[in-house]
């Protein structure tokens, strides 16, 4: 089994015991003691105390060449990892680097040696991994820099080809990240993680708790099945919290990852061997089109593809953006047969939305802040368009927003003095849960529906292609509601039968 690793570094000793303590409370495996981050006066009792610790100790002190701190000579540095070794650490790490000058080998620990690279991914690193297990190391550990989540194909070619549980290697970084929460089904022997937000130790380190309880890494294993969101940014999607939820209460062999991806073809080409589903954000929904082998209808009408699900032999794009937006609206509108509605935005969401409302006989027309983007897509669809400053003038029974305008600031696509009574005003942002638009929309008498709700379905409608299984919806949507700190109870319609957020959930 991977054992989840805990570095802890303090100024003195009962920090360091304190800390393992909370390493182990939290649910880690090891401690690794990084020595060069500690106080060099302090080394010495700190290898003293190695027995006392809570959990068996990995001890490193790390060389500035492979990015560790230590302002020892290669000499002293070495042989204090040896004093651990006859003090009772578990395991010592050794940059293979420095092998020949180790002046002697562990007698009782066992020997992990590594390599890292800061920059770049390294070169030959199944040769070096062959290097360390002939040096008869008992983990060969590589830590390399990806420039993109493509090169995550690497690592997971390493993992394949090394013998099972005798290799640890990381690609740092975000774009990196999955090679963490991977390490259980990639049979690593280790994966680092944080004890908090505060004790990260190098670039793109998880929690402990976020490994334990997200990614079940303790359960993971060589027939866990990967799926995962590719988009940049896309450390702020819910997509992991959700989909994981979903898997953790079917009790199924799965987990699903976050994807750094600037490259998504790349990306695709290089991973999509072993990756069983995808969710496609911002900026990539267009970029997969052509790597699919089918598509579903609304991804042909829409050129918008926020899905990947195999069958028995074949690729398929689907587009669940769509259908859940079309089923927020219609939650609260009914019958959207001859709806005036607005649609804020040209973009992958906007097409999306247009050619479903249009498809249910609304009255559609689009502004955009490029209007020429507003007029393709209603050409596309077969709507009309309408500049901002006419549209503010007119009614609607719907107004939706379809741009990015409010994700994660107070700003909003639609003056606040031009809203009415009676309107649906539904947002797609939801971060924050209550966009400026949906408050300014309250306060007028217009009945709000939060972004959460399209998000919620669209998820539930992607783990259902992928794991032909009904979605646990009302586990997948109580983690969401956890996440964002929101009280499940109060808030549990949001994307049900009531898609409004706050006011008709409370
Ligand atoms: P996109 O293809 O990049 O389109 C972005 C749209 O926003 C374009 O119409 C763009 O106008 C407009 N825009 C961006 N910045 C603007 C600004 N400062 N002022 C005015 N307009 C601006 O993105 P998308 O895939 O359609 O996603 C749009 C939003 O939908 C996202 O931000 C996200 O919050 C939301 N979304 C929600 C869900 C959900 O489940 N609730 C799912 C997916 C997306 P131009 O054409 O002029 O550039």
């Amino acid at each position: 089994m991977t054992e989840l690793v805990v570095p802890i570094f303090a100024s003195d000793s009962a920090s360091v015991i304190s800390q393992a303590e909370a390493a182990a409370a939290a649910g880690a495996d090891v401690v690794e003691l990084r020595l060069d981050l500690c106080d060099p006066g302090i080394c010495k009792e700190l290898i003293n105390q190695i027995k006392t610790l809570a959990l068996p100790a990995i001890v490193t002190n790390r060389s500035p060449a492979e990015g560790g701190s230590s302002r020892l000579s290669d000499s002293e540095r070495l042989q204090l990892l040896l004093d651990a070794d006859q003090a009772g650490a578990a395991w010592i790490d050794v940059e293979l680097s420095c092998l020949e000058q180790l002046p002697a080998r562990p007698q009782r620990a066992r020997l992990i040696l590594s390599y890292h690279d800061f920059k770049g991914m390294g070169d030959d690193l199944a040769g070096k991994i062959m290097a360390m297990l002939s040096a008869e190391a008992d983990v060969a550990k590589l830590a390399v820099t990806p420039a993109d989540a493509g090169d995550l194909a690497i690592i997971e070619t390493l993992y394949q080809q090394a013998p099972h549980g005798r290799l640890t290697a990381i690609a740092m970084g975000e774009e990196g990240l999955p090679s963490r929460l991977l390490a259980g089904a990639w049979g690593a022997a280790f994966t680092y993680a944080a004890l908090d937000d505060d004790h990260d130790t190098a670039p793109g380190q998880p929690s402990v708790r976020s490994l334990i309880d997200t990614y079940r890494i303790h359960e993971q294993g060589p027939s866990t099945c990967i799926f995962g969101v590719i988009g940049d940014p896309v450390a702020h999607s819910l997509s992991p919290i959700i989909h994981n939820a979903g898997f953790a209460h079917l009790d199924m062999d799965a987990v699903y990852v976050p994807f750094l991806v600037h490259d998504a073809r790349d990306f695709w080409s290089r991973c999509g061997a072993w990756i069983d589903g995808l969710s496609i954000t911002i900026p990539h929904k267009h970029a997969l089109l052509d790597s699919v082998n089918e598509y579903e209808d609304l991804v042909s009408v829409t050129s918008a593809m926020n899905t990947i699900y195999r069958t028995e032999d074949k690729l398929i794009g689907a587009n669940t953006d769509a259908t859940a937006a079309l089923l927020c609206v219609q939650e609260q509108a009914g019958s959207l047969e001859e709806k005036r509605c607005l649609i804020l935005g040209a973009g992958g969401v906007s097409r999306a939305i247009a050619h479903t409302m249009h498809s249910a006989h609304a009255r559609v027309f689009i502004t955009n802040r490029t209007m020429e983007r507003a007029e393709q897509l209603a050409r596309d669809v077969g709507c009309k368009t309408m500049t901002l400053e006419d549209a503010v003038q007119e009614d609607w029974d719907i107004i939706i927003n379809g741009t990015s305008v409010g994700m994660n600031s107070d700003e909003s696509p639609w003056p606040a003095d031009r809203h009415r009574t009676g309107r649906i005003v539904f947002d797609t942002v939801y971060t924050p849960l209550e966009t400026r638009l949906l408050l300014d929309a309250q306060s007028a008498g217009s009945f709000p529906v939060c972004g959460l709700s399209m998000f919620l379905i669209q998820a539930y409608q992607q783990f259902e292609r992928w794991t032909n299984t009904f979605a646990p919806e009302a586990a997948m949507r109580r983690a969401v509601l956890e996440k964002l700190g929101l009280d499940p109870e109060l808030f549990g319609t949001v994307g049900k039968n009531n898609t409004a957020c706050w006011n008709n959930g409370v």
